[in-house]
């Protein structure tokens, strides 16, 4: 699986210290090809490898996480995001609410009308399924059959040839009988044709489904993304079901389908059987894409410590009064990586109102971050030794002015001026902690 083939893959990585140009590239090769192998879109996989490229360089590897694991963390998150971030859920609006169902014959319509009937079933709202699918008699039987098995109601004319009727006067029937949502499964043929695009264009116009949702079998890989697109281009669907991932399908459908018609999978679709139906979480298909095990964990578990580990290292060196400015850099990383500084700010007691009107940039840190890495080693331990000629260098070097540079040093100051009376307070009252 695409696992092991990372591991392959990261195997250059092994052993180095930071992920650098030059052994990353050869492993991004292989995970497009990974990817590719897993069913994306090449075009697809190739802008997620340069992403995944682009927030690699330069990290540093943690001692305890190998390159490639954090690699693979990356590639998660990056294909978590891409498909969507967040699990979206049907909308379901107006009396009685509307969904209307697309797609090729035998991508499992039918077959998920009536998972959706139960799933909604189950939220104890009354659903009436609708047969419009007039070409095959057997289609309706199905519907019938299925829904006497999950004991919803469907509503039929078999002698009526016209999906637009047919679904106006179900919606007609389910107001008259309170039947809150109304699902309208649909006739597909093998391949996308004019006339069945016009036909539930017309329906879709007709009854102005709150949801409408585009079924599709991920087993049909690069296909299923040009379907996707040839429906969406005339449909505008609200949403896309997948199927049929009971298979060996690896999933790479959902990425690509989701990146080509930036619309949301919500519901994957794993079995014949009635109970066969999640909702769609992209972290998990990621997961399923990656075939990964507990990598991410993992890599999780070993940003905490070492955060942890910094955090009582800095606090030794303030206790020693030998706070400096590569402290003060990573104090200005961790910061960062908890997220956005306004929020941050905001979680003090009695500071979101104040704060509320106020633009804190998250960029406000970038002129004192280059500042500080526009200095020797020597003058970040020691910045005693900052004089005149030496805050001159800096501004120039950091692309800011002497102003600023002798404000850091101000500020600088202040905070060891700070930490140092703490710790004189601390040894007389006996610790830190009972300050807090
Ligand atoms: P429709 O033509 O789009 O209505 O497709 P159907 O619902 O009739 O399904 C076509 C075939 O796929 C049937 O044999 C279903 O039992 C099967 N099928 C549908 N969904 C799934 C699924 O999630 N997994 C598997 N393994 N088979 C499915
Ligand atoms: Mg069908």
């Amino acid at each position: 699986n695409l696992s092991t083939k990372l591991d392959k893959a990261f195997k250059t990585l092994k052993g180095q210290g930071s992920i650098t140009e030059i052994n990353v590239a050869a492993t991004i090769k292989e995970i497009r090809r990974a990817l590719v192998d897993a069913d994306v879109n090449y075009k697809v996989a190739k802008e997620v490898t340069d992403k995944i490229k682009d927030e690699a360089m330069g990290r540093d590897v943690l001692t305890t996480v190998s390159p490639g694991q954090l690699m693979t963390k990356i590639v998660y998150d990056e294909l978590t995001q891409l498909m969507g971030g967040q699990k979206e859920d049907v909308v379901m609006k107006g009396d009685p609410a509307v969904i209307l169902l697309s797609g090729l014959q035998g991508s499992g319509k039918t077959t998920f009308a009536g998972k959706l009937a139960t799933f909604i079933k189950k939220q104890n709202r009354t659903v009436l399924l609708v047969a419009c699918d007039v070409y095959r008699p057997a289609a309706i039987d199905q519907l019938k059959v299925l829904g006497e098995q999950v004991g919803v109601e469907v509503y039929s004319e078999p002698e009526n040839k016209n999906p637009v009727e047919i679904s106006q006067n179900a919606i007609a029937y389910a107001k008259k009988n309170n039947k809150k949502v109304v699902i309208i499964d649909t006739a597909g043929r093998l391949a996308v044709d004019e006339q069945m695009m016009k036909e539930i264009e017309q329906v879709k116009r007709a009854i102005n489904p709150s949801e409408t949702l585009f079924v599709v079998d991920a087993m049909t890989g690069q296909d299923a993304v040009n379907t996707a697109k040839t429906f969406n281009d005339r449909l505008n669907f609200d949403g896309v079901v997948l199927t049929k991932l009971d298979g060996d399908s690896r999933g790479g459908a959902a990425l690509s389908i989701r990146a080509v018609v930036e619309k949301p999978i919500k519901f994957i679709s794993t079995g014949e059987k009635m109970e066969a139906l999640d909702l769609f979480y992209p972290d998990r298909m990621a997961q399923r894409i990656l075939g990964m095990g507990d990598v991410i964990s993992l890599v999780e578990r070993a940003q905490q410590q070492f955060d942890e580990d910094e955090a009582k290292r800095i606090n030794q060196k303030i206790r020693k009064n030998q706070f400096n400015f590569d402290d003060f850099l990573s104090q200005l990383e961790q910061i960062k990586k908890m997220g956005n500084l306004k929020d941050l700010v905001g979680m003090i007691p009695g500071m979101s109102k104040q704060i509320k009107d106020i633009d804190i940039d998250d960029d406000a840190f970038k002129p004192i971050e280059s500042i500080i890495k526009s200095m020797t080693p020597q003058e970040r331990s020691t910045p005693e030794i900052l004089n005149g000629s030496r805050r001159r260098r800096l501004a120039k070097g950091s692309g800011t002015d002497i102003q600023q540079v002798n404000n850091l040093m101000k500020q600088f100051e202040d905070m060891r001026k700070v930490m140092r009376t703490m710790n004189k307070m601390s040894s007389t009252k006996g610790g830190m902690a009972q300050m807090a």
